[in-house]
């Protein structure tokens, strides 16, 4: 007998001799689900349960791509072996290109097929990213990225999406979505920025408890009442979570140091703990499933690799019961980049005892005999897979796959139902974000005579974003024909005949400026449309925040001439567009709104629509001042004379826009000035529309701290809440903030409340209170 089998033998012993305490608790309570976990457990051999840890990427288990044109072909021999042979857990991702409602059936059919013949009948789970819609499903409804649904501020409008998500997700047979980002987009120059719900820990925490609960509860209620009366589709399915989302990207991942993605932060505890944490522990209070990790380090610390972080943290102090997802690739990245072992074995054991429950792999075995050889050598113990598989298996009970994953074809028959996209077209308008309205230029007449020009005028990627059809999200081919580009929809308001259009340069490089100049002549406004093309992740680094030149010089032509100047925007960050905007006369941005994205932008322009947008960040003036996030603390602030290098002096402060009416603000009173640790502050104030037209305005809440024993932000957001307003008419609007949420984490990386004196904020009025007592 070699000391490996030794090992083993005394590994099996130890664990069937001292069952889990969850096993035991299992056994005593009434949790149906733990004793099937349990009883599932103990049939299962160690290659089984290794098996369940692995995730796979959908190229490994197919014979050929998918194109445009070509459906992607799913291999059964493969498919067989991954199965029946290594047992996975779960698959992911597409081969390429989005599939159609019917091809994600079918491949989820023939899936549970394979499952069906196993051992233990385990289903295999499909994981996928339908991160603004079911952006991987031919017509399905397709939402504003994050960044655009932070800046409607609007609560509602999140989780209607995400519950059409959902719905759209399971009705092909997926149950596994990898959203909520709730990064904080606080590095302008991360390409996964437009993925964020924006800077503030607050804004990420309420918008990303949205996305969970659309997610993971029952959508069925909300979906129904949009689908009306006679409303079919109703899902069968029984499991207590609909479909699983992912908390991702844990912990700090949207704070490279670079700006490059996948490369390293530097975030003190503090930090980390006050600005970068709260958003997921908010989604795991909200109850969220799963966890994906950070692919990169924090102080050079990898987080696949960071006990601290993927157990302490996330575990013992936030309470998270559900699985531990590794990003793509991200284990082997973690000897093969990281260097932080010699062999993907070495790096195996480091990960799975750090925390990771499964690893998205994707496209190789090595995770799979790697984590068998530890476990056979006694080097990970059976308890730390047992804990792993055991997480697995309850969610997947948890969403009644083993019961039924067989979509009703009423469900796919609703998919892209008008109601749903009823949704997208409320939440583009509501997102669209007017910064700039030199002596109300806009709205525009519908009898003007429009020049366009720009590269974004006419190209969907850019009103998409990435994660879009594709990876990158710039496969024109994939499109709907029937999406209006911002052109169209210009045409569309004012006639084709009143619309003069030259594209005048390229997203990266210029190509007629002149003709541009040439044809804006006699008329009486000019759009010019700039931008980013879509990106997602890597290849969308850049090295300068600056717009391209090439744009820049387009648009200060045009400005040159005289003609009045509306900057239309779509874009995944905030570049630098200095140079352009004090000629400009209007801007508007539409971030990345997806498929209506051209026609709530038109409808801003030409009137049809109140813009009501937010900003839900900093917008950077100068390529020297882009970290510069709202909340600094005072001695952020500290500048030279001019007002070029002042602290905080972005082009657009968070929360900055426009409306085509005007908001007052009156009566701001705190219900108590004394406030106790245990106690709400009551804080109520009134708006009211003090223009001729009906708006809606984000009424925000801060609240300032004066004197803590760290320097206090100078502001921080504690409560918004968007309100519609009549010409005229005022709403009161009142907010309770408990005064422990007024606690910071303090020198000891521990949350404290210091008693004191505090300002709530709103508008341009400030109200006094204390908070008495503490700690
Ligand atoms: C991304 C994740 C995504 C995963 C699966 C990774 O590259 O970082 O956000 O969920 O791929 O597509």
């Amino acid at each position: 007998m070699t000391r490996s089998t030794l090992a083993v033998l005394f590994a099996c012993a130890l664990t069937v001799g001292a069952p889990a305490s969850a096993s035991a608790q299992a056994a005593q309570t009434s949790d149906p689900i733990g004793r099937r976990v349990e009883s599932l457990l103990r049939q299962m051999s160690v290659e089984e349960k290794v098996g369940q840890m692995t995730q796979i990427a959908l190229q490994s288990v197919s014979s050929r791509a998918g194109t445009p044109t070509v459906a992607v072909q799913l291999d059964s021999a493969k498919l067989d072996y991954a199965i029946n042979q290594r047992h996975i857990g779960a698959l992911l991702n597409v081969y390429n290109v989005a599939m159609s409602p019917e091809e994600w059936r079918d491949a989820n059919q023939m899936i549970a097929r394979f499952s069906a013949r196993a051992h233990l009948k385990i289903p295999v789970i499909y994981g996928i990213d339908a991160v603004h819609g079911q952006i991987y499903q031919t017509r399905s409804t397709i939402f504003p990225q994050n960044i655009a649904m932070a800046a409607t501020f609007d609560r509602g409008l999140m989780r209607r999406a995400s519950e059409i998500t959902a719905y759209e997700t399971r009705a092909s047979g997926i149950p596994w979505n990898f959203s909520p980002v709730l990064d904080l987009g606080r590095q302008p120059l991360w390409p996964r920025y437009y993925e964020t719900f924006g800077e503030d820990p607050y804004v990420a925490s309420q918008m990303g408890v949205e996305a969970v609960l659309g997610y993971q509860r029952d959508p069925w209620p909300g979906v129904s009442s949009l689908l009306g009366a006679n409303a079919s589709g109703k899902p069968k399915f029984t499991g207590p979570v609909f479909v699983a989302a992912s908390a991702k990207h844990y912990l700090g991942y949207s704070m490279p140091l670079s700006g490059k993605d996948r490369t390293t932060a530097w975030i003190p505890e503090r930090e980390l703990r006050e600005l970068f944490l709260p958003s997921f522990r908010a989604a795991i209070n909200a109850g969220i499933r799963t966890v994906m990790v950070n692919s990169s380090d924090i102080n050079g610390i990898p987080v696949h690799a960071d006990p601290k972080l993927l157990t302490d943290l996330l575990r013992k102090e936030l309470g998270f019961t559900g699985v531990v997802d590794s990003d793509w690739e991200d284990i082997i990245r973690l000897y093969k980049i990281h260097g932080i072992g010699k062999t993907n074995k070495d790096v195996v054991r480091e990960a799975v005892m750090a925390g990771i429950d499964m690893s998205m792999v994707p496209n190789e075995w090595s995770f799979t005999d790697d984590l068998l050889a530890l476990v056979k050598e006694g080097a990970v113990p059976m308890s730390r897979i047992d804990e792993a598989v055991r997480r697995i298996l309850r969610m997947k009970l948890e969403l009644g796959v083993f019961e039924n994953n067989d979509p009703d074809p009423a469900m796919i028959a609703n998919i892209g139902a008008p109601a749903f996209r009823a949704v997208s077209r409320e939440a583009a308008t509501e997102a669209i974000t007017l910064l700039k309205n030199d002596r109300n230029l806009l709205p525009l007449a519908k009898s003007a005579k429009v020049f366009v020009t720009g590269p974004t005028a006419d190209y969907a990627p850019s009103m998409y974003g990435g994660w879009s059809f594709t990876w990158q999200g710039t496969e024109r081919a994939m499109y709907p024909k029937e999406d209006k580009t911002l052109l169209a929809a210009i045409r569309e308001k004012v006639g084709d005949a009143n619309v003069k259009y030259v594209p005048g340069a390229k997203l990266n490089d210029s190509l007629d400026i002149a003709a541009a100049v040439a044809a804006v002549e006699g008329s009486d406004v000019a759009i010019v449309a700039l931008g980013e093309d879509a990106y997602a992740e890597t290849p969308g680094n850049i090295d300068d925040l600056t717009l391209p030149q090439a744009q820049l010089r387009l648009a200060r032509a045009i400005e040159a001439t005289g003609v009045p100047v509306v900057l239309a925007l779509y874009h995944g960050r905030p570049r630098i567009i200095r140079d352009a905007v004090d000629g400009a006369r209007a801007i508007v941005t539409g971030y990345e709104t997806g498929p209506y994205g051209g026609e709530a932008m038109a409808a801003v322009l030409f009137g049809d629509a109140n813009p009501s947008g937010r900003l839900p960040f900093s917008w950077p003036r100068y390529t020297g001042a882009i970290l510069n996030a709202y909340d600094r603390a005072r001695p952020a602030d500290i500048g030279g004379t001019d007002s070029t290098n002042r602290g905080y002096n972005p082009e657009w402060a968070f929360g900055h826009g426009l409306s085509y009416t005007t908001f007052a603000y009156s009566d701001l009173k705190v219900a108590s000035p004394r406030v106790a640790a245990g106690d709400s502050v009551r804080v109520s104030v009134t708006v009211t529309n003090t223009g001729k037209r009906a708006g809606k305005e984000p009424v925000l809440l801060y609240v300032r701290d004066l004197v803590a024993s760290v320097d206090p932000p100078m502001r921080r957001l504690r409560r918004f809440e968007k309100v519609s307003l009549e010409p005229g008419q005022s709403k009161t609007v009142s907010f309770a903030v408990a005064a422990r949420e007024l606690s910071f984490v303090g020198r000891d990386n521990k949350l404290v409340l210091e008693p004191g004196a505090f300002d709530a904020i709103v508008g341009p009025l400030t109200a006094r209170f204390e908070v008495t007592g503490g700690r």
